[in-house]
Order: C-alpha cells, then sequence, then structure tokens
C-alpha cells in the first residue's frame, strides 16, 4: 500500500515560509489577477488566490471583466499592470471566452511579470535551460517529490499529456533532474503497457478514473494533476461501483472531485501517490506565491 504525498501539508509549510520571509524583511510582493467572464470555476480558483494573497500579505488586485471585453480593453489593461510598480505578477485566468486570442493576450504579459511562466520567452528560457519562471503545477510536482526525497536521476518518467500548462514543462523539469522521459498523448499506441514501465508516472489527462491499476507498476510513484468533476449518479456508478460512497456523496452535494487515477486501484501497488484533493492542487498555488515572491525580489534587488 502507497504512503500519500501530502500536498496540502507542504504547501502549507511553503506559505509560512513566505509569509514569515516577507514579514521579517518588510517584503510586499504584489500579484493582479485578471478573470473575463463567468466561468464557475475560474470564479473560484480567482477567489483562492486572492484569498492566499491577503493571508501572505501580498499586494493584491483583482480585476473581473465582463464577458464582453475587447481584446482591445483587456489589453489596454495588462500593458498598465505591466507598468504598475506594485505589482510583481500578472495573471490572466484561463479559459478565456471564445472571442479572445488567449495566446496573444499571454504574450502581453511582460516577461518578468508571467508568474504563471506562459509566455513563450519563459517557455524558451526553461527549455533552453536558463533561469526562467517555470509554470506553477509542474514546479510543485518536483518540489513535492523533492520534498519526500524521492530521487529522481536515472527514473524513468512517464507523463500522460502534452499540455503546455503541465505535460511538456513536467518533461523538461524531469529531464533536468537527469530522469529518462516519455509523453504519452491521446494517439500514443499501447498506452497501458508503456505506463507500466514507469517508475513514475504522471497522469494530467482530465479523464476521470482514466489510469486504472493496471497501469501502474508494483512500488512505483503515482501523481495524479486531474480534478474532474463527476455530477452525475449514473457516470459515478459506472466509474465508481454502485453504493460506493462516491457515489452516496453525489446524491448528497451533487458532485464529487476525482483525479485522472483510479486511486483505490492504484494506491494497492503505488509505493507513493498523491491524493486528490490534497495532492497537486495546492501547490500549484503555492508555487504561484513563489513565482511572485521571486519576482518582487529581483525587482527590489535590482
Ligand atoms: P489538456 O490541455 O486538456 O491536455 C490533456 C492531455 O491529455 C492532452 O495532451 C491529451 O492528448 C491527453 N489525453 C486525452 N485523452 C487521452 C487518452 N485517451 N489517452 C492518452 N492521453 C490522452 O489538460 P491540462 O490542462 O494539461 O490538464 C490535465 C488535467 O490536469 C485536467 O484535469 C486539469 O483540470 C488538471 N490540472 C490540474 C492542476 C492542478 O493544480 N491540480 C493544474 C492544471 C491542470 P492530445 O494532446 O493528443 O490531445
Amino acid at each position: 500500500m502507497a504512503q500519500l504525498l501530502d500536498g496540502k501539508r507542504f504547501s502549507k509549510k511553503i506559505l509560512e515560509e513566505i509569509k514569515e520571509r516577507c514579514e521579517k524583511e518588510n517584503l510586499k510582493p504584489g500579484l493582479a489577477v485578471i478573470l473575463v467572464g463567468n466561468d464557475p470555476a475560474s470564479s473560484v480558483y480567482v477567489r483562492m488566490k486572492e484569498k492566499k494573497c491577503k493571508e501572505l500579505g501580498f499586494v493584491s488586485k483583482g480585476y473581473k471583466l465582463d464577458c464582453e471585453t475587447t481584446e482591445e480593453e483587456l489589453a489596454s489593461l495588462i500593458k498598465q499592470l505591466n507598468n504598475d510598480p506594485e505589482i510583481d505578477g500578472i495573471l490572466l485566468q484561463l479559459p478565456l471566452p471564445p472571442h479572445l486570442d488567449s495566446k496573444r493576450m499571454l504574450e502581453l504579459i511582460s516577461p518578468e511579470k508571467d508568474v504563471d511562466g506562459f509566455h513563450p520567452v519563459n517557455a524558451g528560457k526553461l527549455l533552453t535551460g536558463q533561469s526562467a519562471f517555470v509554470p506553477c503545477t509542474p514546479r510543485g510536482i518536483v518540489e513535492l517529490l523533492k520534498e519526500y526525497s524521492i530521487e529522481l536521476e536515472g527514473k524513468n518518467v512517464v507523463i500522460i499529456g502534452r499540455s503546455n500548462i503541465v505535460g511538456k514543462p513536467l518533461a523538461i523539469l524531469m529531464l533536468n533532474e537527469n530522469s529518462t522521459v516519455t509523453i504519452c498523448h491521446s494517439r500514443t499506441k499501447n498506452l497501458k503497457n508503456v505506463c507500466s514501465k514507469a517508475d513514475i508516472l504522471v497522469a494530467a489527462i482530465g479523464k476521470p478514473y482514466f489510469v486504472s491499476g493496471d497501469f501502474v507498476k508494483e512500488g512505483a510513484i503515482v501523481v495524479d494533476v486531474g480534478v474532474n468533476r463527476v455530477d452525475s449518479v449514473e457516470s459515478g456508478e459506472r466509474l465508481f461501483g454502485k453504493g460506493s460512497e462516491k457515489v452516496e456523496k453525489i446524491k448528497e452535494k451533487g458532485y464529487v472531485l476525482v483525479g485522472d487515477v483510479n486511486f483505490e486501484e492504484a494506491y494497492l501497488k503505488a509505493s507513493y501517490i498523491t491524493p486528490v484533493p490534497g495532492g497537486v492542487g495546492p501547490l500549484t498555488i503555492a508555487m504561484l506565491m513563489k513565482n511572485t515572491l521571486e519576482s518582487h525580489l529581483k525587482r527590489v534587488k535590482k
């Protein structure tokens, strides 16, 4: 049976260290968060980020723009924040409404304030081994594994998912740690077979309980990045079994949040596993705060 990789506990420790440092050195990092439209999940994420900023004593500026906001209006706000001396990090909450080009909008953020690490300049620097803002989720995963003294050098790492925000940057970070990396995606052949060779298996797919126990090698380390909302009893019964605890939760609360990994099956074979919730998720916010503090330090030390 696996040991849990407790991202909640670790993120608390990181956030406490950031708060202490800011108090001791009288630092006031600033984060601006822009939300366009009223996507319910995005609104929750934005609220969580603003709450964390307040808890840490950061300057927090929130901008809630309506769905009809034009590219010109959004561009003008980003430019204003690029020049705002109180702001060290600018976060544009994705997804944007379909009439806005997210790539173009993200590129308007100054690379020096791109604490999400999504700007092509930072992505390119990461790829070429230069100091850069690293996307928060992959950074959090590597730091979590290190916190548990998990050796990465020489390990066979298999990542399912090749997005720009998780799979690809994580692959580069793992390469930098001297792991041997395989990236899988929807066209990968014999996926189960490839995954079953992994010493460290990372699932970043967005499909509830996709990774069953037979994807997992005995003693492997399993990192579940997925956050999936299952809100129908029928899907719940298919995924988790009739009368299961999760199905009861759907009946009671209307939904349940689960990862991409069938936790109960993987738990029996893995040596370490991240739970959902409480694994990778809390670290993403902690890394955002860390990136913002680092941006602030770069600016004040100039
Ligand atoms: P994404 O952009 O939708 O990418 C999903 C990846 O999964 C794609 O590369 C896709 O392959 C691959 N995939 C889809 N179906 C597959 C299949 N049947 N077999 C193999 N690969 C398959 O998703 P994302 O933004 O990376 O996010 C992935 C998950 O992580 C989501 O649940 C998201 O909510 C979660 N997430 C969590 C955090 C956190 O803080 N915990 C942060 C970010 C994301 P193709 O490229 O071939 O389409």
